[in-house]
């Protein structure tokens, strides 16, 4: 039977419409992103977003000393707040700070953290992600230590969690250190500090399947495993090296050496490549999201579901508020979340703060067990790792102070109305 090609177009629409649908129901993606929309029950956090002050933001000011740039948001009543924009390249992120996100904040109620997170984004949708969320995110940390300072309850308690001590696992930074000399390094750390966790680094950071040197990865995770023992967990880091092929063939490698935790395996905007790693390994946790800010994307990721455990970023991602939302689009699928946070700078404390209050919080937080030079003598009181856990500080807002010392020697910018 013939047919014309009007009926032949209306027949192929119905069908490539369905296929839409299906697909869409699949991946869940005719889903809201959560707290910005009415399907947010169950989470304290919402309340806070939905709050109301007569206050208005008067000033916000970065201090920057590469890499990194403080921020101190005050109200035209004199209430403070300091947060962190991510580091390196901070002086870039605290210039688009003053441009592309003060104007939207200056005269805001800040107690409005949702609806400034959204406007940040909306106003800057010809600037999407990375600097604008960087940006963002020295901001939305300010606001949530205000709000924690002016209602006398850590940022933990606002979100409706209890300070207290939370495992972590000790990351190492390093791909130019020998398998032997890691191995040896992180038996050490165990010992002075009672770590019950460790993350390595395998083949190279967009290295298009390429070890350090070869026979790298292979030497490396056996020794580590036999040094620290069985009863320490493994994690590894292969910072978007591999095409699935290959990251399965490692995967499995790390299986067998007891890895729990395989991070980023393939290229991270492959997302799809990075879903076929983990339908393949079934014995370990596929990780990712660390560099993801955009939110449509985290619903995909979540959603396909891209990996198993959710790693945002709270500097990256564009602070507190965004996260959460990360954090609820896991719930919803019964995912974790390990936080991102690779230096001991504000990120490992904001990051201590949620882990302390969202229910899907995973066993442990990053905490770079190398020397971050730039980030002594930023905050009191500094972080101690006991019995391989940290206490989350416990005061109001961060429940820390930026030294005085650090901002009198950072450059100043202020934005204000
Ligand atoms: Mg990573």
């Amino acid at each position: 039977m013939k047919t014309n090609r009007r009926e032949w177009m209306k027949a192929a629409g119905v069908v490539a419409g369905g296929l839409l649908l299906a697909q869409d129901k699949a991946l869940g993606l005719g889903k809201p992103i959560p707290i910005l929309t009415d399907d947010t029950k169950g989470w304290p956090a919402d309340l806070l977003l939905a709050g109301k002050s007569t206050m208005k933001v008067k000033t916000i000011e970065t201090f920057t000393k590469n890499p990194l740039s403080i921020v101190r948001v005050t109200t035209d009543s004199g209430a403070e707040g300091f947060g962190q924009i991510a580091p390196f390249d901070a002086d870039i992120s605290a210039t688009i700070l003053h441009r592309k996100i003060a104007p939207h904040v200056l005269g805001k109620d800040p107690y409005a953290l949702a609806a400034i997170s959204e406007t940040c984004i909306d106003r800057n949708l010809k600037f999407p992600w990375s600097f604008v969320c960087r940006a963002l995110g020295g901001v939305d940390t300010a606001l949530w230590d205000m709000r924690g300072k002016l209602e006398n309850k850590s940022v933990c308690e606002l979100l409706g969690g209890v300070p207290r001590s939370l495992g972590v696992y000790g990351s190492s930074m390093s791909r130019s250190i020998t398998p032997e000399d890691e191995a040896k390094r992180l038996a050490g750390f165990r010992d002075s500090h009672g770590f019950r966790a460790f993350k390595i680094r395998v083949g190279t950071d967009a290295g298009h399947n390429k070890d350090a040197w070869p026979g790298r990865t292979e030497q490396l995770v056996p020794a580590v495993r036999k040094a620290i023992g069985p009863e320490v967990a493994l994690l590894a880091d292969a910072n978007s090296c591999y095409t699935p092929e290959k990251a399965i063939e490692v995967g499995k490698m790390l299986e067998q050496n007891g890895v729990v935790h395989f991070e980023e395996p393939c290229p991270y905007w492959e997302y799809e490549w990075t879903a076929q790693v983990t339908e393949a390994l079934k014995k370990l946790s596929v990780a990712g999201g660390e560099q993801d800010n955009d939110l449509a994307q985290w619903r995909r990721m979540i959603a396909l579901p891209a990996m198993d455990i959710a790693q945002p970023d709270v500097c990256y991602v564009g602070g507190i508020t965004r996260t959460l939302q990360v954090a609820q689009m896991a719930h919803r699928a019964g995912m974790k979340v390990v936080p991102h946070s690779a230096n001991l700078s504000m990120v490992t404390v904001f990051s201590l703060h949620l882990m302390g209050a969202i229910p899907n919080a995973g066993n442990y937080i990053e905490y770079t067990i190398e020397s971050n030079d730039w980030t002594n003598d930023l905050f009191e009181p500094v972080l101690r790792v006991r019995d391989g856990k940290v206490a989350i500080p416990n005061g109001p807002g961060w429940g820390v102070t930026i030294n005085k010392k650090w901002l009198e020697t950072a450059e100043r910018q202020i934005s204000s109305v």
